[in-house]
C-alpha cells in the first residue's frame, strides 16, 4: 500500500469515538448495550428549528454559503454574543464552521508552526491535544485535581506557560469533569494571562448554557477586557439546542485571526452548511425553552448519576458543576480482578471489562489525560442510567 503521511505517527480518532463503535458493535451482535461513551444531547432538536431549516431549503437557500456565514446567522451571533456573554463583535471579528471541531482545526492550523506549544489543562477534551499533534503543534498539559473540583489553578497555569507556548486553551464548563470558571477564577487566571502578552487564548464555551449552581457562566473577554485582542470565544449549537448533527459552530475573535481561519476553511470545506446555518440561526434567535429543560433534566440526572456512584466502594465522585458528564475516580478497582476474570491495572482495562461483562460503555480517563478515572455522559433517558449504575455497581462489588 501506498504510504500514509508521516503526522498520523502520533495522532489518531479519539477513544470517545472508538468506544462508541465497540458498543454499537455490540448492539448489532444482539446485546443490551448502554452506551454512555458520547458527548450528545438525547433530546431533538426543536421543531422551530426544523422548521426554520426546511423553509430555507424550500426559499431556495441552497447555493454555496459564504465561507464565513450566512449574514442572518453571523447577525445572530453578533447579537447573542453581546446578550448573553457581554463581548461586542463586530462582523468581521465571528465567523461559522461545521461544528466547533473546525474552529478548533482552522484556529491551529492558521497560527501553529512546528514546535509550538499549546497548553491544554487536564482533564480535558480528547480532540485538543490530538488535533495539536496533528497540526505538528506540542500539547503542553497543566494538572487539575479532584480535590479542587477539577478547577484550574493559576498556579498550575503559571507553571505550563514557556517561551514556546502559542496558545492557552480554557474549556469551562468542562468536558470531562463539568468543571466550571467563576468570575473570580476567571480574574487569577487573566492575571497569568496578562504576564504573556505573546499568547492566543481559546475559550471553548460550548457548554457555557449548562451551569447548575448559582454562579452563571462568564466570558474571559469581558471579565478580562484587557485580553480580548487574543480571545477566541468558541460556542456552537450542538450542545445548547440539541443540533449535533446539524455541525455549526462559531467563534469570535480579532479579525486578523478570523481572517486566517477563513483562508484555511475556504480551503478545507469552504462555509458549513446553508440549511444548517438557516436552523442554527433560528435556534440563536428563536424560544429558548429547550436550553432550560435541558440544564434542569441534566442536573436531575447528574445528582442521581453521582449519589450512585459515591455509593459504591472503590468510587469516588466530584460533582460536576456544568455540562453532562461524571468523571468518577476509580482507583479503589485497580490491581483487582473482574468476575470475567479480567485484571483491571488502567482505566482502560476498566472501560473495556464493564463494556464486556455489564455491556455498558464509558470511556477510559487516559483519553482526558488524567488517570485513574472513566468519563460517562448524563445526556441518556433516567432509565438507562439507573440501570447503567446498577451495572456498575454490580462490576466493582464483583471485583475480586
Ligand atoms: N468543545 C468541546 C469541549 C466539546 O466537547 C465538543 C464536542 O464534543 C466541541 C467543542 C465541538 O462540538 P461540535 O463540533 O459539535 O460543535
Amino acid at each position: 500500500m501506498p504510504g500514509l503521511a508521516s503526522r498520523l505517527a502520533t495522532s489518531s480518532a479519539p477513544a470517545t469515538i472508538a468506544m462508541s463503535i465497540k458498543a454499537r458493535a455490540l448492539r448489532q451482535a444482539g446485546h443490551d448495550v448502554i452506551s454512555l461513551a458520547l458527548g450528545e444531547p438525547d433530546f431533538a432538536t426543536p421543531p422551530h428549528v426544523i422548521e426554520a431549516a426546511y423553509a430555507a431549503a424550500r426559499e431556495g437557500q441552497t447555493k454555496y454559503p459564504p465561507v464565513d456565514g450566512t449574514a442572518a446567522l453571523k447577525q445572530a451571533v453578533i447579537a447573542k454574543f453581546a446578550h448573553e456573554n457581554g463581548i461586542e463583535y463586530t462582523l468581521d471579528e465571528v465567523m461559522v464552521a461545521n461544528g466547533g471541531k473546525q474552529i478548533l482545526f482552522n484556529a491551529f492550523m492558521a497560527t501553529l508552526d512546528p514546535g509550538d506549544e499549546v497548553v491544554i489543562p487536564a482533564p480535558y477534551w480528547a480532540s485538543y491535544p490530538l488535533t495539536v499533534e496533528l497540526l505538528g503543534g506540542v500539547p503542553v498539559f497543566a494538572a487539575c485535581s479532584e480535590v479542587d473540583g477539577f478547577r484550574l489553578r493559576p498556579e498550575a497555569l503559571a507553571a505550563a506557560i514557556g517561551p514556546r507556548t502559542k496558545w492557552v486553551i480554557l474549556n469551562f464548563p468542562n468536558n470531562p469533569t463539568g468543571a466550571i470558571c467563576t468570575e473570580a477564577d476567571l480574574q487569577a487566571l487573566g492575571e497569568v494571562l496578562t504576564r504573556h502578552p505573546d499568547v492566543w487564548i481559546l475559550c471553548d464555551e460550548i457548554y457555557e448554557h449548562l451551569v447548575f449552581g448559582d454562579a452563571a457562566h462568564a466570558s474571559l473577554a469581558r471579565v478580562v477586557p484587557s485580553l480580548r485582542d487574543r480571545i477566541l470565544t468558541l460556542s456552537g449549537v450542538s450542545k445548547s439546542y440539541a443540533m449535533t448533527g446539524w455541525r455549526i459552530g462559531y467563534a469570535g475573535g480579532p479579525a486578523a485571526l478570523i481572517r486566517a481561519m477563513l483562508v484555511i476553511q475556504s480551503n478545507a470545506t469552504s462555509g458549513a452548511s446553508s440549511i444548517g446555518q438557516a436552523a442554527a440561526a433560528a435556534a440563536l434567535s428563536g424560544p429558548q425553552d429547550l436550553v432550560a429543560t435541558m440544564r434542569d433534566t441534566y442536573r436531575r440526572r447528574r445528582d442521581m448519576v453521582v449519589a450512585a456512584l459515591r455509593a459504591i466502594p472503590g468510587v469516588t465522585c466530584a460533582i460536576p458543576e456544568g455540562a453532562f458528564y461524571a468523571y468518577p475516580g476509580i482507583a479503589g478497582c485497580i490491581g483487582r480482578t473482574s468476575a470475567g476474570g479480567i485484571r483491571i491495572d488502567s482505566d482502560e482495562d476498566f472501560a473495556l471489562a464493564l463494556l464486556d461483562e455489564e455491556h455498558v460503555a464509558v470511556v477510559a480517563g487516559s483519553a482526558f489525560g488524567i488517570s485513574p478515572y472513566v468519563r460517562l455522559s448524563v445526556a441518556s433517558d433516567d432509565d438507562s442510567l439507573a440501570e447503567a449504575c446498577r451495572r456498575i455497581a454490580r462490576f466493582c462489588t464483583t471485583l475480586r
